[in-house]
């Protein structure tokens, strides 16, 4: 058998991506970017990326097939741990959902996004989180349940401004359009959730990191994708 040269006896990090993938493209970046920070110039974390192909995650998602989604997500995490991976990641907050049937399907670590927020949350003195992400996350409870154990409460947007970040969500930014009028949009629905309790303003799409940064939010927030990758690099 070749031996693989030079990694030996490294971790490499799997990463199941393309859900979507500019989010994948920030993930790859941060990873870089943050491995670089800490351990100086050229240094990069060895890593498999196994992109899906996001048009078929949506069209289950919206007939509502978790079951069907679990298959693919779990196929592409045994993928990675045969390639090489000693570490997991699902690149999304949404596909969470399915964390333990990718849990199942290896034999590997998978990191879990949810884990990563409670933590970036508490290290800012916070206990609780404004939870802004797809309908998925918001309208159902395997995110909020697994906050509100890591010790996070978590406080929801209403109806109307679940669908409003839908839109951005799936209309725009996991298409690369990023427009002012859905910052101003989400501006005023964290604001919201911040005077009903939420001390932090959590961004728990991948995406979100597109529309809201350092430079332009009013108040304290984790962003999933670095709070995740932070983890994983931890790790
Ligand atoms: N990347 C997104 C998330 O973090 C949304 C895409 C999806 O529905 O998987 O939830």
């Amino acid at each position: 058998m070749r031996r693989s040269v030079g990694l030996l006896g490294m971790k490499r990090i799997g990463l199941i991506g393309g859900i979507s993938w500019e989010s994948t493209s920030s993930y790859y970046t941060l990873l870089n970017t943050m491995t670089a920070k800490q351990f100086g110039a050229w240094k990069q974390p060895a890593l498999l990326i196994d992109s899906l192909d996001f048009s078929e995650i949506v069209a289950y998602q919206q007939k509502g097939d978790w079951t069907t989604l679990g298959e693919i997500l779990a196929d592409a995490a045994r993928r990675l741990e045969s390639g090489g991976a000693t570490v997991l990641a699902i690149g999304a907050n949404t596909m969470h959902k399915n964390f333990d049937d990718v849990a199942k399907a290896v034999s590997i670590p998978v990191v879990d996004i949810r884990d990563a927020l409670a933590r970036e949350v508490k290290a800012l003195g916070a206990s609780s989180m404004a939870l802004l992400g797809t309908k998925y996350v918001m309208e159902t409870d395997f995110f909020s349940s697994h906050l509100e154990r890591a010790g996070v409460k978590v406080v929801k947007p209403v109806a109307g401004q679940i669908d409003i970040l839908q839109s951005i969500i799936f209309d725009e930014l996991t298409q690369g359009i990023v427009s002012d009028a859905s910052r101003r949009a989400f501006l005023e629905i964290a604001d919201d959730c911040r005077t009903r309790g939420g001390d932090v303003v959590g961004l728990c799409c991948t995406e979100f990191g597109l529309l809201i940064n350092e430079g332009n939010a009013p108040w304290p927030f984790v962003d999933s994708t670095v709070a995740h990758v932070k983890a994983l690099l931890d790790h």
